[in-house]
């Protein structure tokens, strides 16, 4: 925080929200409404890039699939939850990264997994 403040190139706008993205063919700026002031502004800008943190919507098993404090799903390196059968890929997981390659290799993996979990049942 301390090195962002320190920044020149960083300015925290606070207590705002953004109304509207602004541009007809691309990004040109946004409007933004002073939420103590009651007051809209316009800043030019050339990108977006919305962060709005993450949520897991794992609430429906819970209760049944073992989760951390925040409600990833727990799952070992093999993708198995604490439920044999039951794999948890993707976001929904506690993994150290969040990103498009890693929740496809995990999809991946998950697949094998499964693959092999049905063949054991294979009489
Ligand atoms: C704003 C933003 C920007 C990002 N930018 C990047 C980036 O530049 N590069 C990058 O690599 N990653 C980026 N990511 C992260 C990336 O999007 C995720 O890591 C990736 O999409 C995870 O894939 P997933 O399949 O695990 O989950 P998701 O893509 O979230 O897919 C989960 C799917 O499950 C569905 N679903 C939810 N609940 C249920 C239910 N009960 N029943 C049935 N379906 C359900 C949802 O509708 C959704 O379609 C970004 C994420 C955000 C939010």
């Amino acid at each position: 925080m301390d090195r962002a403040n320190d920044n020149p190139k960083i300015r925290f706008e606070l207590n705002v929200i953004i109304e509207e993205i602004l541009g007809s063919d691309r990004v040109e700026g946004v409007r933004i409404l002073d939420v103590l002031s009651k007051e809209t502004r316009e800043i030019t800008a050339d990108g977006v890039f919305i962060y709005v943190g993450t949520d897991p919507n794992a609430q429906f098993i819970k209760g049944e699939i073992e989760t951390d404090d925040k409600g990833y799903i727990l799952s070992n390196s093999l993708l198995q939850t604490n439920i044999a059968g039951v794999y948890a890929a993707g976001d929904i997981r506690n993994t150290p990264l969040r990103q498009v390659a890693t929740a496809v290799g995990d999809g991946a993996l998950a697949a094998v997994e499964v693959e092999k979990f049905l063949a054991d049942k294979v009489v």
